[in-house]
Parts: structure tokens; C-alpha cells; sequence
């Protein structure tokens, strides 16, 4: 097969994680006789400095010719008091919203090798294996009016929380698509005793659910998710939910993993004619200014978001696993970064990269 991918590194940490994540991407495709083309392009504040733009035209181009697009994060703390418009977070806004990425996919499972970097109990943490379904190009984070006007006393910022039925229905389908390749539970979360933007999301997705009769469905109030996020993780399987109710709760879902740095994602929109998705795959880490440039990032997020194009943009599932597999080879083998505080000396960054690799040539040897 020929990949031909975009890669987005980005800012900070973002560029030291897909330095990884493509060296195994290079690995896994050339093991398996695959034929790689990769293009590197702007995106975030290295655009802002280079393009004067966070999303410069040229990126948007690249990205649509793309089969897929890996990004690493961007965010740079000289552009934390720039107006929205201007800040490189605004590059990843634009790069979703192209190309009309609307399901966000975030797997959150607690590895056994990683048990005691949680800091919650062993007991509640274990055997934890749920997958958040995010709407990202709708809600609060798009909606208009917004912005801030007037000054003194009478100043106000306004945002607008909207949704439309086809938004959430085409999220939904998604949502229970994946739970019935699961353990057939979707948990939809809203805040519909406050919210009528919620309710008309719990109305659509009572009716989708119509559809799928072999899945069972469940509403949970936000709040509460939050709570039992921590409380019962077990009971979690498919976790549907709207942009910001999403982006927050995944955070916490980083808990229960032991790092931000080990949480892959996956931005996943249309099927293309071929029948693969048109996908966007990045960790769900930012860009870490505080300890960007110290090859101390955890790429594992980055990584597994590679393992995630490999099945959802391509179709190639035992590409996917034989990246998966390694990476549980070496978290056994403790050769991690100091983020899942390991027992001996932390590895860096591009020696876990490394290592990666290496258990991937020796799976494909035995
Ligand atoms: P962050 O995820 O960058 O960092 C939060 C904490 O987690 C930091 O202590 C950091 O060192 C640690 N961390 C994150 N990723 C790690 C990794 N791979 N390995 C080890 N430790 C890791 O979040 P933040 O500090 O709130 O944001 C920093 C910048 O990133 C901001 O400009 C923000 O807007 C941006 N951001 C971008 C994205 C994105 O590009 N998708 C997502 C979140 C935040």
C-alpha cells in the first residue's frame, strides 16, 4: 500500500514526540513492504513565525492532498495574552475544522506496567479500557456570537454553545459503531438540567440509539461523569460527548493512565471512496513548554496515535497491533520517561523511540 501522510509537528514537545512517532511509522511501513511518502508542513507557533499565520494556506493544501495527518501539539507561552485570532492554538481549530474531523477518538486504558503511576488505587484503576467519542468541530469552541466588546464595568465576552441534530447525530452513529465492536455500552454525557443545547443532544441520541437496538445506552450528567471517572472507571465504555464536555473529561481520563504522555487520539471525519476515514491522529498532550527541548517527553501518546492512523486511516489492523504490542514490550521493560516515574534511571525521549522500533523488528522476526 502507498501512505502518504502529512506530518504537523508543531511547537515545544511537539516536535520531539513526532520525531518518534514518525521513526516507527518509517519502521512499521518498511517492515510490512509498504511505501511511505511523508511531508512535512506549519502548523501553530513555528507558523505564526515562519507564515505570519497559525494555519498558513499551504498547510491547509497539504493537508487535504494527505490520506492522513499526524500532528504533535502546538502552544506556544509568547502568544499566552495574543487575542484568539492570533494564537497558535487557533492553527488546530482551523486544521478540524478543514478537514471536517468531527469524532474524536480518545482510547484511555490502564496498562498493568503502569498501574503504580496512577495516583489513584490500584484496585480502582485496573482493568480500566474505555474510549471517549468527542465532538470536535461543533459547540462552544465554534459557535458565534462571540467575543468581547464594550469596556469598565459594562466589559463582556459572550460565547455560544450550538448544536445542530445532523452534528450530533453523525457523532452518535460513530459512538455506537465503536461500542458494538465493544462491550456494547455507550454513556452519553450532557448537562441537559441546565442546558437546552443538552437536551436537544440527549433527544438525538435517544433516537440514533433506535438503531441499535443491541447496544445499551446510559445519560450521565457531567458533573457526575467527572466523579465517577475517578470513582468507578470500570463501568465506562463508549463515553459520547460534546466539544468542551469532552476536552475536559479526556484530561481526567489521562489520570487513569498513568500520563497525558501515554493518551493517543484519533480526529476522524468522512470515509473517503477507498472506505478509510479521513483522519487527523495526535497525543492528547500540549505542547509542555516546561520541558520542551530536554528529549524528556514521553512519545508513547504521539506513538500510539500512529498505531490509530494505521487502523483508522488505512484499514492496516495488523500494522496497528505489531505498533501496539511494542509499545506494551517496553513499558514492561520499564525503558520509559520520567513522567511514569520507572524504578531506575528515566530513558529519554528518543530512546524510547528507539526501543519501539527494536521490539518491532523482533516481533517480526520470531
Ligand atoms: P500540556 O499537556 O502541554 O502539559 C501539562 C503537563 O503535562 C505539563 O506538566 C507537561 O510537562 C506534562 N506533559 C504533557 N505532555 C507530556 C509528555 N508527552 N510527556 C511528559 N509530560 C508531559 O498542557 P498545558 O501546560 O496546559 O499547555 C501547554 C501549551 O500547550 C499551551 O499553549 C496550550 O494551549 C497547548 N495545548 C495544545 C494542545 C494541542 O496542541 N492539541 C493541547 C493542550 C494544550
Amino acid at each position: 500500500m502507498k501512505l502518504n501522510v502529512l506530518l504537523l509537528p508543531g511547537d515545544g514537545i511537539g516536535v520531539e514526540v513526532t520525531r518518534e512517532a514518525e521513526k516507527v511509522l518509517k519502521h512499521v511501513t518498511s517492515a510490512y513492504g509498504h511505501e511511505l511518502a511523508v511531508h512535512q508542513g506549519l502548523l501553530g507557533g513555528i507558523a505564526i513565525h515562519k507564515a505570519g499565520n497559525p494555519f498558513p494556506d499551504e498547510t491547509r493544501k497539504l493537508a487535504l492532498e494527505a490520506d492522513a495527518t499526524l500532528m504533535g501539539a502546538v502552544g506556544l507561552p509568547e502568544f499566552d495574552n495574543a487575542p484568539p485570532e492570533k494564537r497558535p492554538e487557533r492553527g488546530l481549530l482551523g486544521i478540524r475544522q478543514t478537514l471536517q474531523v468531527y469524532a474524536n477518538l480518545r482510547p484511555v486504558r490502564s496498562y498493568k506496567a503502569l498501574i503504580d503511576s496512577s495516583p489513584l488505587k490500584n484496585e480502582l484503576v485496573d482493568g480500566t479500557d474505555m474510549i471517549i467519542v468527542r465532538e470536535l468541530t461543533g459547540g462552544i469552541y465554534y459557535g458565534t456570537p462571540r467575543g468581547i466588546s464594550g469596556s469598565g464595568a459594562e466589559e463582556r465576552a459572550v460565547n455560544t454553545m450550538t448544536y445542530t441534530r445532523a452534528e450530533i447525530e453523525r457523532v452518535s452513529h460513530m459512538a455506537f459503531q465503536l461500542a458494538r465492536k465493544r462491550k456494547k455500552k455507550v454513556t452519553s454525557v450532557d448537562k441537559s438540567n441546565v442546558l437546552e443545547n443538552s437536551q436537544l443532544w440527549r433527544r438525538v441520541v435517544v433516537e440514533v440509539a433506535g438503531q441499535y437496538s443491541d447496544v445499551a445506552l446510559e445519560h450521565i450528567l457531567v458533573d457526575n461523569c467527572a466523579m465517577q471517572l475517578v470513582l468507578n472507571p470500570r463501568r465506562f465504555d463508549v463515553v459520547l460527548t460534546e466539544n468542551m464536555f469532552g476536552d475536559i473529561l479526556s484530561d481526567e481520563g489521562a489520570v487513569l493512565a498513568g500520563s497525558i504522555g501515554m493518551l493517543p487520539s484519533a480526529s476522524i471525519g468522512n470515509r473517503r471512496p477507498s472506505g478509510a476515514w479521513t483522519g487527523l491522529y495526535e497525543p492528547v498532550h500540549g505542547s509542555a513548554p516546561d520541558i520542551a527541548g530536554q528529549n524528556k517527553a514521553n512519545p508513547l501518546g504521539a506513538i500510539g496515535s500512529v498505531a490509530a492512523m494505521l487502523e483508522y486511516s488505512f484499514g492496516l489492523m495488523e500494522e496497528a497491533a505489531a505498533v501496539n504490542h511494542a509499545m506494551e514490550t517496553v513499558l514492561n521493560s520499564g525503558k520509559v520517561t520520567a513522567d511514569l516515574k520507572p524504578p531506575g534511571a528515566p530513558a529519554a525521549t528518543s530512546e524510547v523511540g528507539d526501543a519501539v522500533c527494536a521490539a518491532i523488528a523482533k516481533a517480526a522476526t520470531v
